[in-house]
């Protein structure tokens, strides 16, 4: 009830923004409790109101409707896929930022300023405490090997973040050497791909396989849950690298409408999501990986031990992305 109440507020708040108003309108995709502690930091420091709108489904299409009358300043989401649609769909203007160029690494950033990434979250394989042994988990690769027949669990292959996994991998093996790998996978399903990321854990802990792919904040949201807490209790995460890289991480991110009728003070706002105090903040709340580097992570976060993300550009990941959905097709992953 208090959300939906947040909802229609901050809907209500956008409707009449003005840009003579010290303030940014963003629209997120993201649960609204996720940005709020980060968003009332910089409201404090600088006075500016930042309207959040919650829009849970079709942002891009709303935008393109709102065109150039879109109250938006700012759009925040989740996933590489979701940031590559927004600026596809050519409602994005870029931003010219020494400060963002400075905080972000390269391949979490668009390379014409378009998207930026503001936390990372790694993709990784949950393994049972009691079943797989230390150093038995080792690269994405190997998981399409016969030493994990009947042990996977993993939920559809067309979802976002195993089409952001798959993509990666295109962009480092090849598409021949991807669509053998996924099909190697399939056929060390212990069932057909089916749930979130969280009930793959709970098949682990119910002896259903003995390692599934999820990522990494999942931990804390099920340790943030009574019924959940043994699910959690009862894997290790691992962080596989790919063969010839790191671990595959994805981005949260935003970027800057070309609507922005508060440019000067959007801008204000992605520079301070980028400072050591937001950054810390932001992935505090959801147990992710700040981009800045040496900011600080949470205790949780940092209790799972540290890895080394991979390197590839996430804009050439993205552009894999067709290839990858074409793939899970014609393997028919979730078959
Ligand atoms: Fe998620």
């Amino acid at each position: 009830m208090f959300l939906r109440a947040l909802i229609l507020t901050s809907a209500a708040a956008l409707a009449t923004g003005s840009a003579l108003a010290e303030e940014v309108n963003v629209y997120t995709t993201r649960q609204p409790e996720l940005i709020q502690p980060v968003i009332d930091a910089f409201a404090e420091k600088t006075g500016v109101t930042v309207n959040l709108g919650f829009v849970e489904d079709g942002i891009v299409e709303r935008l393109v409707a709102e065109g150039s009358r879109s109250p938006a300043d700012l759009v925040m989401t989740v996933d590489i896929a979701n940031l590559k649609q927004i600026v596809d769909a050519d409602v994005i203007q870029p931003v010219d930022s020494a400060v963002l160029t400075a905080a972000i690494p390269a391949p979490l950033r668009d390379s014409d300023n378009l998207w930026f990434g503001l936390t990372t979250r790694a993709r990784i394989v949950y393994a049972s405490k009691d079943r797989v042994g230390d150093g038995e988990v080792t690269t994405y690769e190997d998981l399409a090997s016969d030493k994990w027949k009947g042990r996977i669990c993993t939920r559809s292959g067309t979802h976002d973040y195993n089409l952001g996994l798959l993509s990666a991998l295109i962009a480092h093996d090849g598409a021949d050497a991807a669509k053998s790998w996924a099909a190697g996978v399939k056929a060390n399903l212990a069932r057909k791909p089916q749930g979130n990321d969280r009930a793959q854990v709970k098949a682990i802990w119910a002896g259903e396989c003995d390692i599934s792919l999820g990522n990494t904040y999942y931990m804390g949201q099920m340790l943030a849950d009574p019924e959940q807490i043994p699910w959690a209790d009862s894997v290790r995460i691992v962080f596989p690298t790919f063969a010839n890289g790191g671990t595959h991480v994805n981005v949260s991110g935003v970027a800057l409408t070309k609507a922005a009728p508060n440019k000067d003070n959007a801008i204000r706002l992605m520079e301070f999501l980028v400072s050591e105090e937001a950054q810390k903040i932001y992935s505090e709340v959801n147990n992710e990986y700040p981009v800045l580097a040496g900011a600080k992570v949470s205790d949780l976060v940092a209790s799972w031990g540290s890895f080394t993300p991979d390197n590839i550009d996430l804009g050439s990941v993205a552009n894999e992305r067709p290839n990858a959905l074409r793939i899970m097709e014609e393997v028919d992953f979730d078959g």
